[in-house]
């Protein structure tokens, strides 16, 4: 038995329930950032609560946010320039506004 071995043994398994809830609520957290939503509160209640908190990060519409034609990022609404690519926006701010769905 190696060293890493040694100590992956030696975590507990409630220990491992713990770091592997972190690990997952990693991946709400990302989406949420992704959408222009809070990553540290979503990687909060992925963590609590994965099983609920990544369908509904998948489901929710992107938050004040509008899609670069030219790279396809999300930037804010309001942004005239692209933080990725430097695009300039045309016409006046939210004109370019995502279809609004979410409840
Ligand atoms: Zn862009």
């Amino acid at each position: 038995m190696d060293l890493y071995q040694q100590l992956l043994a030696s975590l507990s398994p409630e220990l491992w329930i713990i770091v592997i809830a972190v690990l997952l609520g990693l991946t709400p957290a990302i989406i949420a950032y992704k959408k222009g939503r809070s990553p540290v509160l979503w990687w909060l209640f992925g963590t609590l609560l994965f099983v609920v908190a990544l369908p509904a990060i998948l489901i929710i519409d992107p938050k004040n946010v509008k899609k670069c034609p030219e790279c396809a990022e999300l930037v804010k609404e309001e942004a005239v320039k692209c933080r990725f690519c430097g695009h300039a926006f045309k016409g006046r701010p939210g004109e370019e506004r995502r279809k609004d769905w979410t409840l």
